[in-house]
């Protein structure tokens, strides 16, 4: 106990009682709805003491201690079975009090921000993470938790608002501190038993050369935890970079081996002389899908839901393995992650579930693929739909790996990341149907065209000013067909992340076709031509119109379409100075894109904290970037 001499130290005192039996145990309901009510005791006068006598070192002090003491956060909720009285009790109460404290760090963290201690800013980030959680109602007269996240229909609930104007304040209008999602597989391992002491676990990890401070973790889970962070500390040991990957602030989303079960965590390593580990609860294993797909109602109607809701062309199966009503319901709970904006990406993707992983890239998890033309992943399989197609092996439905992702609270299947990263390909590769559909009759109609042209070519050449001027207009068209060059150099430099030589194969393909004056020309020599023909042999203009419009069309996509968004987004990333997110980001441009995307579904405010520019790019539909500057919340 802190001498009581003025009010911030008495609310210090009161918060340190009541962080007590969180620390010991899980406290009772009755006790967790008192503790709530306190808490809105406590925040209103010691606010208000900071405000008439400023005393920045306690204050921020308090701003750490009070979020650190909240009971309703997915460890302190720990094996608590929460009815409806919870939504309507505790939820709603904690809903008020966040709402006031995020409101105080808003208002008061930026003139106290130099003063306060090191360290408090990352445990009132880190507490937030772990408050910003609610009991809702939820099937059957209980309640779930849920994640206080700017996600769609929610993007402008006032308690998500303030939580990321606090998360704005505390960082300084900048970047949090780059963190690698530590995704490489865990080998499988067993809980000792009998448990060792909290003690020993503790020992055993110092032995490694990591520190921890266990109290954020609920008692009963509490060696269990450590015992997974000795785990993953032998391996970061057995790598010849150990400092290194220190360095990058891992952090790591595992299913934690529990007497009788596994809960999902997140192991955060931070960086020192003797690095820290933390772990924040994510909560339960399981999934939650959807209304699309009906648990119990057969695969048949559970494909047929998922392939309605989204437009899929199809969810056929290649290698054996039949789709099963928990695996259709399992990628359902992943795609209901993404933007409701961009599930039309998937319109006319087919789900192929695939028994073998595509590819099996050392240490990492492979365990999807997206292809957008043909790939020979689907050889011999010649009853599949045409592309694109998003393959699902194994690997997806098993939990061999025992990694996760998520947000506390809302954790998520590491398949589920993986399936928002296949989704993630799709969003910045697949145009979309309406311009795919646009694109096909183009298509068709020019080769139905190109058909026709046949028998009237022989009959233009029986005059020599027919075949003047259709050697004009040939001479004008020439340039035009030549600007594939362009478009495949485009597309070779998409590929290869090259954004400026992307931007300058798009410019060149446009000088054909946005230039008015060319396509003007074009058109008259095709009508010339068409003159000189009798009626029912006048093509040329049809042709040449079509033709035009198709490479018109394709020149918007790629300079404005999806395509370019991925071209944006390294733009853009650049810029602002992103971090790689993953190791597997580093890959190219498109996996940096879909590893970021997959943290942007599964647990959004963390990317917001990572770069809040970027998030909002995103949520703004991947706008372009000349002059691109978001609004600061
Ligand atoms: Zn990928």
């Amino acid at each position: 106990m802190r001498a009581a001499s003025s009010p911030l130290v008495e609310a210090l005192n009161s918060l340190e009682a009541l962080r007590a039996p969180l620390v010991a145990g899980t406290p009772p309901p009755v006790e967790r709805t008192a503790a709530v009510l306190r808490m809105a005791q406590i925040l209103k006068p010691a606010v208000e003491a900071h405000r008439e006598a400023p005393d920045p070192d306690k204050y921020a002090e308090f701003l750490a201690a009070f979020v650190e003491s909240c009971p309703v956060t997915s460890a302190a909720l720990a094996g608590v079975d929460l009815a409806q009285a919870d939504a309507d009790g505790v939820g709603r109460d904690w809903l008020s009090v966040l709402a006031a404290y995020l409101k105080a760090v808003v208002a008061d963290w930026p003139a106290i921000e130099g003063k306060a201690p090191a360290g408090t800013r990352r445990r009132i980030l880190a507490g937030i993470r772990r408050a910003c959680v609610v009991p809702v109602s939820g099937p059957g007269g209980k309640a779930r938790h849920r994640v206080l996240t700017s996600a769609d229909v929610r993007q402008n609930e006032p308690v998500t608002v303030l939580r990321r104007r606090a998360v704005h304040r505390l960082l300084g209008g900048r970047s949090g501190t780059p963190f690698e999602l530590y995704t490489y597989t865990q080998k499988p391992y067993a809980l000792p038993s009998p448990l060792p002491s909290e003690r020993s676990a503790l020992d055993a990890l110092d032995r490694l050369g990591f520190g921890c401070d266990p109290s954020f973790l609920p008692a009963s889970e509490r060696v269990s935890v450590l015992v997974a962070m000795t785990v993953f500390a032998g391996s970061i040991n057995s790598a010849d970079d150990r400092a290194e990957l220190v360095r990058r602030h891992l952090v790591r989303p595992v299913e934690v081996i529990v007497p009788g079960g596994r809960v999902r965590y997140e192991i955060t390593v931070e960086p020192g002389d003797r690095p820290l580990m933390r772990a924040d609860r994510l909560g339960e294993t399981g999934i939650r899908p959807p209304a699309w797909v009906t648990p119990g109602s057969g695969v048949a109607a559970a494909k047929q839901g998922l392939v309605t809701a989204l437009g899929l062309s199809g969810m056929p199966e290649k290698g054996g393995l039949p789709w099963t009503e928990d695996h259709v319901g399992f990628v359902a709970s992943a795609l209901v992650r993404l933007p409701v904006a961009d599930r039309a990406a998937l319109r006319g993707v087919a789900l192929v579930r695939h028994a073998e992983r595509p590819s099996t890239a050392p240490g990492s998890v492979h365990a999807a693929c997206l292809h957008v033309t043909e790939h020979d992943i689907d050889t011999g399989f010649p009853a599949l739909p045409p592309p694109p197609h998003i393959h699902c092996s194994n690997a997806v439905f098993t939990d061999v790996d025992l990694t996760c992702a998520g947000a506390p609270g809302d954790p998520a299947h590491v398949g589920e990341f993986t399936v928002a990263h296949e989704a993630g390909h799709a969003v910045s590769l697949c145009f979309d149907a309406e311009n795919r559909a646009s694109i096909a009759r183009l298509t068709v109609g020019l080769r139905g065209y190109q058909d026709a042209l046949a028998p009237v070519l022989p009959y233009v050449r029986q005059t020599t000013a027919r075949a003047e001027a259709y050697n004009a207009l040939d001479a004008l068209l020439g340039p035009f067909a030549q600007a594939y060059g362009p478009a495949m150099t485009a597309d070779r430099a998409l590929e290869e992340g090259d954004r400026t030589g992307y931007a300058a194969a798009v410019q060149a393909y446009g000088g054909f076709y946005q230039n008015e004056a060319k396509c003007a020309a074009v058109l008259k020599a095709a009508q010339d031509a068409d003159a000189l023909l009798d009626a029912p042999q006048r093509i040329f203009e049809k042709y040449t119109k079509v033709f035009v419009r198709r490479h018109r069309l394709l020149h918007d996509l790629l300079s404005s379409g999806t395509a370019a968004a991925l071209v944006r987004f390294a733009t853009y990333a650049d810029r602002i100075g992103l971090p790689r997110l993953t190791h597997y980001a580093g890959t190219n441009v498109q996996e940096w894109f879909a590893e970021v995307y997959a943290l942007f579904c599964t647990d959004r405010e963390r990317l917001w904290e990572l770069d809040w520019r970027l998030c909002r790019w995103l949520e703004d539909g991947r706008p372009k970037i000349a002059d691109y500057d978001p609004a600061a919340p």
